[in-house]
């Protein structure tokens, strides 16, 4: 059977659900073809991951409109029976440009954040993969897509086994900050952390709400103490969500001001008001060199200006906003 698998998302990011659905398929007879194929496919797969793609995952598939299709992931539909592929080993061959290993050692989360989509889709923290089951022996690092590796009581054992594995790793969904220990900050401490693309020392961590500020500061101090460097760290920081001007701008500095790296969250890429001009004062580093309330006077205090009249995602008004401002301008 020619079947045909396509990535409706092309974050350029490996598909690891489509990579174990290639093996699968492949052990089941069938001839796999990623992304585009001459003649006519038996049977498609679609996967999109983001919801924001969901509309070309459906236009794609309408190119074959006589073929059966099946979609599936997050941005189409939660329940997609992934689980009953997940521990097929990778197909690497679909991304050769690609040089990790990639999978889940753990799977779910314990807690219920009203944003995310974790708990509802996979269920309770539990292990769910030895490293074996995925890591490439071809290749020297590893892309973790953990959601809270932290809270699997046996992390301490898995980390152990990446820090015994030598090879450089990335968590990069991030780990809970309100879960770090003595202990597994050290163990954290010996592994080779590294960003996504496998330059910088880094740790991922996030700071989603505004409520959890104690065992922030507390984590960094933790992780600090075991020899892990302040600029290190790296929190991904949710706004537009359910938090406001006030707030956002609090978390990001207190960040930048303990040394670690921020980097702006917006919920379902909701632009909102001032919340894409955060995201770009941080993501072009322009927090480095200038104050938020510096950079705020350019670009972002216009942006309002020229929306004049409409209330921003945040609940303040506009009008409030602008006081405030003009407020501390003339201090
Ligand atoms: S801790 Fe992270 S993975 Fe768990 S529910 Fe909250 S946002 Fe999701």
């Amino acid at each position: 059977m020619q079947t045909l698998l396509i990535d409706a998302d092309k974050t350029g990011f490996p598909n690891l659900a489509l990579m174990q659905l290639s093996t699968h398929l492949k052990n089941h007879g069938h001839t796999v073809n990623f992304g585009s194929m001459a003649g006519k496919p038996d049977l498609i797969f679609i996967s999109c991951v983001f919801t924001q793609n969901k509309e070309n995952a459906y236009s794609v598939g309408a190119y074959y409109p006589d073929t059966k299709k099946i979609y599936g992931g997050t941005g189409v539909g939660k329940n997609n029976g992934v689980s009953y592929f997940s521990h097929e080993y990778p197909d690497y061959s679909l991304y050769p440009e690609s040089d990790y290993s990639l999978g889940f050692m753990t799977r779910g989360c314990f807690r219920k954040c009203p944003w995310c989509v974790v708990p509802e889709k996979e269920g309770m923290i539990r292990k769910h993969s030895p490293l074996s089951e995925f890591d490439n022996p071809d290749y020297k690092k590893i892309m973790l897509l953990d959601n809270n590796l932290l809270a699997c009581p046996d992390h301490i054992n898995l980390i152990d086994e990446l820090i015994d594995s030598k090879k450089k790793v990335c968590i990069t969904q991030a780990n809970d900050i309100r879960l770090i220990t003595e202990e597994n900050a050290v163990a954290l401490q010996s592994m080779r952390s590294y960003d996504t693309r496998f330059k910088n020392k880094r740790y991922y961590f996030s700071w989603d709400t505004p409520a959890i500020e104690k065992q922030v500061i507390k984590g960094i101090e933790t992780l600090m103490d075991a020899g892990i460097r302040a600029n290190q760290l790296q929190f991904y920081v949710l706004i537009n969500y359910d938090t406001d001007y006030f707030e956002d701008k609090h978390r990001l500095e207190t960040l930048l001001s303990l040394g670690c790296r921020p980097y702006v969250m917006l919920y379902n890429n909701r632009k909102g008001t001032y919340h894409h001009h955060m995201k770009r004062w941080v993501e072009r580093r322009y927090c480095e060199i200038m104050s938020w309330d510096e950079y705020d006077w350019g670009d972002s205090q216009k942006w309002i200006q020229m929306m004049n009249g409409i209330e921003p995602n945040n609940g303040i008004k506009l009008d409030n906003f602008t006081r405030v401002k003009q407020r501390k301008r003339t201090n």
